[in-house]
């Protein structure tokens, strides 16, 4: 069966717990992972690094890891990137047969409801949840904090491999074998206020970001 697995973000910036975890659902699935950086969002403040920048740090990130791809598609789209639109997109390239499986971060998985068109993207594709620090994805934390997102979730579970053997419509979660403790609010903050914001980072990532002086830092 064909996969095509597909992790999206904002990535402002792209840290060591987003390579983490596109590593443990490539090594896990056996596949490759391509990362997808979301444009600038047309309606919010910009985020602290352009789109381009987010993409070019990605690139650095994934650099070496034969396993990870970016993927800049909602980079050329013009106007608001909704994740329903490029599945959408995605699916019409691969066809109907193909495994489509769409990575989120807890986090993300329990804000999932106010998304646009939000079950339709378990028509497109499948859903893999990543634990994450402090948000724990056991049935009854998500139906207390996101209870539609359980109520259409819970009922399609299953184990993670299974995700490849069907185009779309199903839900798993994959536990990372470290604990990820890594954000990129907290890498801003370090950066904003001080502290080791280099530790959450990859080096190249880390030198791109004091070289075009992102984020406030001085450039050097
Ligand atoms: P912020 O701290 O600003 O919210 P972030 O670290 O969550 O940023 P995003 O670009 O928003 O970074 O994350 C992209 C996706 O990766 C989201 O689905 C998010 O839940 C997930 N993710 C980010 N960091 C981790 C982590 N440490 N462990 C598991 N999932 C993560």
């Amino acid at each position: 069966m064909q996969l095509h697995v597909v992790y999206g973000g904002t990535f402002d910036p792209v840290h060591r717990g987003h390579i983490a975890v596109a590593e443990c659902v490539a090594d896990t699935l056996g596949c490759r992972v391509d990362l997808l950086p979301a444009a600038d969002p047309p309606h919010r403040a910009a985020p602290g690094a352009s789109a381009s920048q987010r993409a070019a740090m990605l690139h650095l990130a994934v650099a070496g890891r034969p396993q990870l791809h970016v993927d800049e598609r909602e980079l050329r789209r013009a106007g608001a990137s909704y994740t329903v639109d490029t599945l959408s997109e995605l699916r019409s390239e691969i066809g109907p047969r193909p495994s489509l499986i769409w990575v989120l971060g807890a986090d993300a998985l329990r804000g999932l409801a106010s998304w646009k068109h939000w079950q339709r993207l378990l028509e497109l594709g499948h859903l893999l949840a990543v634990e994450r620090q402090g948000h724990p994805l056991d049935a009854e934390g998500l139906a207390e904090h996101a209870p539609a997102v359980a109520a259409e979730l819970l009922p399609r579970r299953r184990a993670v491999a299974a995700l490849t053997h069907t185009a779309a419509g199903s839900f798993a979660v994959l536990r990372p074998g470290r604990p990820l403790p890594e954000s990129a609010s907290e890498v801003r903050r370090r950066l904003a206020e001080g502290g080791d914001w280099r530790a959450l980072l990859a080096p190249a990532v880390a030198d791109y970001i004091a070289g075009n002086g992102l984020y406030g830092v001085e450039r050097v």
